[in-house]
């Protein structure tokens, strides 16, 4: 990805058919950007549709059309050229007590859901570090959390809704749909406009979390299943200087007698006894309650809490996937290139994630670790690091996150999915003349 294609001006690109007001509100903006404004979309046509009526027309009458979330993606996968739709209006949550799950409109953060499920006696299995994202978006992009038993947040989907090109509405279900919803459920934007989720919940429960400070890498070559299994979700996070992780962050399922008391040392870790961000230095009031203390499971499983600024804001990110069971020579592949990362890192973490059957999800039949990096604005200095890091990875097969800043050549991301003929099929069938294709699928899955 070069920057040209990166940093879009906005005012150039302004194409695009004149769309009659009737059938969708449309807004106009110069300047519209992602949520860290490191890319501005190449149209100022976004439409809002409040009912899938608005929609269906919306998606007939645009020969091009792109569904876009709550913008939290970092390359131009949400992007179009022409036009945008956002589905913000469709905020419906239904619970359906008899078969344990909550379907959400695609417009529904997780932020939103989450309180909704707890208030009613229910959770998800896992959340991403943030609640700020649309479940529908985070889905398409096989958004995950942390733990060696926790799929990614689009495993956890039982069936969708979407408008395809032609603007009918079809249903797909995994009891019913088999191959074909395994296919969908990750669907990079690429399928048609999903305007509801099925999600499977679970009784609610509580988490505990707590922070262990300064972990030597060295105990990952035995351990590393161990320490990622040490809680319902583990994240690690380091800055790859001295060999360690800065911080461990435990995130345990209360049991019914309550949080046990923590070790003061995990693996020769320090227990933290004041709150901390994963940035060093920077206050920990954005960030979930630690210490120990139990709480419900959406306000220990991000590290962000839903009214604050995630994260450090002006920052970008990537992430690369690859087997766990290699991730501790992954681990030290990256560390090789420690002085060339560091300085333009806020932050890297590692997280467990388990395999699954979804074709585009990057954790696609292996249980993985992901090494994910924060880094500080810089993108044309992270544009040279970001290949450099991707070539230590390549024996192992790392699979880019689709929604974060990579620069693998199309032929190489091609070949780490060996589904994506099947998704391809899946594409030509519902979208048969590309209406959601945009800049980012037709280079990544269809440039050589
Ligand atoms: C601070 C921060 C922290 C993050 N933390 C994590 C993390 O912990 N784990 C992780 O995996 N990722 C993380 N991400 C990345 C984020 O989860 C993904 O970018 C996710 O896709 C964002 O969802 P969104 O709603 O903002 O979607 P957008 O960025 O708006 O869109 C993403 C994709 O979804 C598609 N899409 C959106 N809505 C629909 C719809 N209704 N129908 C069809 N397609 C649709 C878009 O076309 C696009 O392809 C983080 C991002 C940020 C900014």
């Amino acid at each position: 990805m070069d920057k040209r294609r990166f940093l879009k001006t906005s005012g150039t690109l302004i194409t695009g058919s004149v769309l009659s007001r009737m059938f969708a509100e449309e807004r106009r903006s110069a300047h519209r950007t992602n949520w860290s404004s490191n890319l501005t979309y190449s149209t100022d046509h976004l439409y809002e549709p409040k009912t899938i009526e608005e929609l269906q027309q919306t998606v007939k009458r645009c020969s091009k059309l792109r569904a876009l979330g709550t913008r939290h993606s970092f390359n131009g996968i949400a992007d179009s050229r022409e036009n945008q739709v956002s589905l913000a209006n469709f905020g419906e949550m239904t619970l359906d007590r008899a078969n344990h799950t909550v379907t959400v409109g695609a417009g529904v953060r997780y932020g939103d859901l989450a309180p909704y499920l707890d208030h009613n006696g229910y959770a998800l299995h896992n959340l991403a570090s943030l609640p700020h994202i649309s479940v529908a978006g985070a889905c398409a992009t096989a958004t995950h959390g942390s733990g060696i038993k926790n799929g990614n947040l689009s495993t956890a989907v039982a069936a969708a809704e979407l408008v395809t090109a032609s603007g009918e509405v079809i249903h797909l279900s995994r009891e019913r749909d088999a191959d074909r919803f395994h296919g969908t459920v990750v669907n990079l934007g690429g399928i048609g406009v999903v305007t509801k989720v099925t999600l499977l919940v679970q009784p609610t429960y509580k988490v505990s979390q707590v922070v262990y400070q300064n972990l030597s890498f060295s105990h990952l070559e035995k351990h590393l299943e161990d320490i990622f299994g040490s809680g319902y979700s583990v994240s690690l996070f380091t800055d790859w200087q001295n060999h360690q992780a800065t911080q461990v962050w435990i995130k345990s399922r209360v049991q019914a007698g309550g949080a046990s008391k923590p070790a003061p040392e995990f693996y020769g870790a320090r227990l933290a006894t004041t709150n901390l961000h994963p940035l060093t230095g920077h206050s920990a009031e954005n960030c979930t309650e630690q210490l120990g203390v139990p709480g419900p499971w959406y306000e220990r499983l991000p590290h962000f809490r839903m009214n604050f600024t995630p994260s450090s804001g002006a920052e970008l990110q990537s992430e690369f996937f690859v087997p766990r069971d290699k991730g501790y020579r992954a681990i030290l592949a990256v560390e090789q290139l420690r002085d060339f990362i560091t300085p333009h890192l806020f932050i890297t973490e590692l997280r467990a994630i388990a395999a699954d059957k979804l074709w585009m999800s990057t954790c696609y039949e292996r249980d993985s670790m992901a090494i994910h990096f924060t880094w500080k604005p810089e993108w044309d200095a992270v544009k040279k690091v970001l290949p450099m890091i991707e070539e230590k990875l390549a024996p192992f097969e790392a699979r880019p996150h689709w929604a974060k800043l990579f620069t693998m050549p199309p032929s190489r991301l091609q070949s780490l999915y060996s589904k994506l003929g099947a998704y391809k099929d899946l594409l030509s069938q519902y979208d048969p003349s590309g209406k959601f294709r945009n800049e980012f699928l037709n280079t990544n899955l269809f440039g050589a």
